[in-house]
């Protein structure tokens, strides 16, 4: 088994189970409610596979044992999750009430941060039955609960990484002109897929005008000859994410396509440079928009400079104005300026880039240059 497959343990859950809780109380909460989610998966390696309309509840408070509340037919599943020995599991029946089933873990006065994708109906429920509880979601107390990694995850993100610059080394040598958009996008998953991931989340192909909107995914459009072609992609390996782009030209570019290009690849690595512990995570967006801005090209930079990435691909911390928090080493997010020119074409470059004791590393290394495809 290679390092990045060795399974988090049941002390690694205990210990990020204490940290979250100690992490609420420092924000001056009473704890932190836990739906299934991204959250419960890192927290406990539990993710529940049923749909949950049935209230699963996480409850940690650093006064008290971690407590997990589930639909009693889940309780086997949770029980097997390797979290599941830090934590003392209850649970409720079909036909009564969960919420009432809750209250008892809470204190009837207290403050929670709760998950962000905690469905509304569980929310409106513990507050039905505990009126006096109060809420603010993790994003806006705790947004930073998951974004540093620890050498494991480090590993992974890491490992992800190569096997997306794998790709796109691949990638580059297959046909494009004359095919459409969604082929290209096949052959990414596909490669994706040989490399270890065990999930495609994303496989961005813009040609042309289409590379000028970011999220395009993938269309019906044929690569014509003269196209500049965003790639952006990305999935899970080993539970963590890749995410990087490359734009790519379809036989000889323009000189405008090469000065875009140059201008965007100048504010990726300017941005990089700025990376060490303690920065705003604004000042990493500000440096990738000062050379672009400079450059002329303010207006066509149409999103943040990054985002965190771990077990979702978008996550805390985000590289936008007004992100005053620092980076601290451990963090690990996307630095991918763009420049976009409506109805033309478009050009983002990105990679992964985690933050060291003195400065960054990049996890993924792919040639910054405009490589020509045929
Ligand atoms: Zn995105
Ligand atoms: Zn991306
Ligand atoms: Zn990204």
């Amino acid at each position: 088994m290679d390092a990045v497959s060795v399974p988090f343990t049941t002390d690694d859950y205990r210990a990020r189970m204490k940290g979250a809780a100690q992490a609420a109380a420092a924000e001056g909460l009473d704890g932190l409610l836990v739906t299934p989610g991204p959250d419960l998966l890192w927290l406990t390696g539990y993710q529940p596979t049923a749909i949950t309309e049935r209230l699963t509840l996480l409850v940690l408070r650093e006064d008290a044992e971690p407590q997990l509340l589930v639909p009693i037919l889940e309780r086997p599943d949770a029980e097997s999750a390797a979290g599941a020995g830090a934590v003392t599991i209850t649970d409720w029946r079909d036909g009564t009430d969960p919420y009432t089933a809750a209250t008892p873990l809470l204190r009837s006065d207290g403050e929670y941060a709760i998950s962000d994708s905690a469905w509304a109906m569980h929310l409106l429920g513990l507050q039905a039955r505990a009126p006096k509880t109060r809420y603010s979601s993790v994003t806006e107390r705790l947004p930073m609960l998951r974004a540093v990694k620890d050498p494991a995850e480090l590993a992974r993100l890491e490992a992800a990484g190569a096997a997306a610059d794998a790709t796109f080394r691949e990638i580059v040598k297959v046909p494009f002109v004359g095919r459409k958009e969604t082929d290209v996008a096949a052959d990414l998953a596909r490669l994706l897929r040989e490399f270890g991931h065990e999930q495609v989340d994303f496989t961005v192909v813009g040609s042309g005008p289409n590379g000028a909107n970011p999220h395009h995914e993938a269309g019906d459009r044929t690569i014509l000859a003269g196209d500049m072609v965003v790639l952006d992609f990305g999935g899970l390996m080993h539970g963590y994410g890749s995410d990087t782009t490359r734009t790519v030209c379809v036989g000889e570019p323009t000189a405008e396509m090469r000065e875009v290009h140059d201008v965007v690849r100048a504010a990726q690595q300017t941005a990089f440079e700025a990376v060490r512990p303690g920065i705003a995570c604004q000042e990493v967006d500000r440096v990738a928009r000062r050379v672009i801005t400079e450059a002329g090209y303010g207006d066509e930079f149409i999103h943040r400079t990054g985002h965190g990435i771990g077990m979702t691909t978008h996550e805390p911390p985000y590289m936008v104005e007004g992100e005053w928090r620092p980076t601290v080493p451990g963090m690990c997010f996307s630095i991918e300026p763009g420049i976009y020119l409506a109805g033309r074409f478009g050009v983002r470059i990105e990679d992964i880039v985690t933050v060291t004791e003195d400065g960054g590393r990049r996890f993924n290394d792919t040639d910054h240059g405009l490589t020509i495809v045929e």
